[in-house]
């Protein structure tokens, strides 16, 4: 995460006392808020406490820490059913899908791995992306190890908890989920950027002849969603683009459904490609975005003391199961 994503959302607007209430709808006999139970803070703590370790280094794009993050996030998706596809690229082919890095700047780590885990939809040519990044910032001459727990530890946490609901609720989705756990978003997005560029990729949709544009009805993104700047009334910021705003209204029928204290800020896009996450390549295609991000940019951000410790475990329980809810509604007619 990036702090030029932070700026609009410090002029979010709160609509949602001025919003009608809709009750979150009942569909196909499956009623979401069942599995609500399925997301525990214990799993939450324990995939949080693994990823911040010191073990892993602070997970830097191309490391053997970062391999390490990427095997135990594979376990995972396998523990709940899943057979995660691993998406390995070099340097030389990311080069050649997004081009080499601009003169100055670093090189491209030699190797990086995105992480993607299928559950097939109805429709087969149609997919929802979820997505959140893995690797951090690493160990720094000087400065130490950056743990990364909000930034992105607790967006895989998302992410994983999803993708384990989503799997308890025997629900077939009209369309065909894929999530997603990203490599080298702070190198400069690249995990998400190769993914973007090289679809359809006969590794994970080789059935897919059509663009991204045709294929992706929406994509989700976790970056920083752990942490709050009023653990009182916790709040996450929802940005989505407003080309599409069946997004804001699916979001508000949803809230209904999550008990407070909770606060949504929100925080309007275009798809035109700005933003410093992983959503901004999807952004950038016009495809309908969410983006769920920090309330307000923390003082540890991207410094050592990112720390597990630090993390609102209730916010993040929270925004994940609103996030069900929507993804819920996207993908059950
Ligand atoms: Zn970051």
């Amino acid at each position: 995460m990036k702090k030029d994503c932070f700026i609009s959302a410090v002029f979010a607007v709160m609509l949602w006392a001025i919003l009608p209430a809709v009750s979150f709808a009942q569909k196909e006999n499956i009623n979401p808020s069942d599995y609500f139970d399925v997301y525990t803070t214990e799993y939450a703590e324990k995939v949080v406490d693994f990823l911040a370790s010191e073990r892993l280094k602070g997970r830097e794009a191309g490391t053997k820490q970062a391999v390490k993050a990427m095997k135990f996030i594979v376990k995972e998706f396998k523990k709940v059913g899943y057979e995660p596809i691993l998406q390995q690229f070099s340097n030389e082919e990311l080069a050649d899908a997004i081009g080499k890095p601009k003169e100055g700047k670093e090189p491209y780590p030699l190797q990086q791995c995105n992480v993607v885990a299928e559950l097939k939809g109805k429709n087969q040519d149609k997919y929802i992306v979820v997505g959140a990044h893995y690797d951090h910032l690493g160990y720094k001459e000087g400065v130490g190890i950056h743990p990364g727990a909000d930034d992105n530890a607790s967006g895989i946490v998302a992410l994983l908890s999803l993708a384990k609901m989503m799997k308890a609720s025997g629900v077939v989705p009209q369309y065909t989920l894929l999530f997603c756990a990203w490599d080298g978003e702070e190198k400069g997005l690249l995990g998400s950027k190769y993914f973007v560029n090289t679809w359809p990729s006969d590794l994970i949709v080789p059935e897919c002849g059509a663009s991204l544009k045709e294929s992706v009805v929406c994509y989700m993104n976790f970056d920083m969603v752990g942490r709050t700047i009023t653990p009182e009334n916790p709040g996450v910021t929802f940005a989505w683009n407003n080309n599409y705003p069946y997004l804001l209204d699916i979001c508000k029928k949803a809230q209904e459904s999550i008990s407070k204290p909770f606060q949504v800020l929100l925080d309007e896009r275009r798809g035109d490609g700005k933003g410093g996450s992983d959503y901004a390549p999807f952004s950038a295609q016009d495809i309908p975005f969410i983006a769920w991000m920090e309330d307000f940019m923390h003082e540890d951000y991207h410094k050592p003391t990112d720390t597990p410790d630090k993390l609102h475990w209730e916010k993040l329980r929270k925004t994940t199961l609103l996030a069900y809810l929507i993804l819920f509604d996207l993908i059950v007619e």
